[in-house]
């Protein structure tokens, strides 16, 4: 039985790829494709679309999660789930 596990790491993101984000962040654009979001709802920064088809990229093996976000394409997950509460919660999330 194969079972999907998250593993926390770092990439290394060049500068064309933080510029990358940048532009598309602050133009309201899909970092995938580079048209506009609209009114969508992203998904780690792309349109729902865009993203649905890098997880079955990824899943297949013909990209990965690492690749996409250091080159910009997407970003990286943030952990689900309700925003902490609790003090250290708070604290390992880096907020507040
Ligand atoms: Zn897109």
């Amino acid at each position: 039985m194969r079972i999907e596990v998250l593993i926390k790491g770092f990439v290394e993101m060049k500068k064309s790829a933080l510029q990358r984000v940048a532009r598309c962040q602050s133009e309201g654009l899909c970092l995938s494709c580079l048209e506009s979001l609209g009114d969508c709802r992203p998904i780690r920064g792309c349109h729902p679309r865009c993203a649905h088809a890098t997880y079955r990229a990824i899943r297949a093996g013909m990209l990965t999660d690492e690749d996409q976000v250091a080159s910009g394409e997407w970003l990286p997950a943030l952990p689900g789930g309700r925003p902490p509460e609790v003090a250290v919660s708070k604290k390992a999330r880096g907020v507040g």
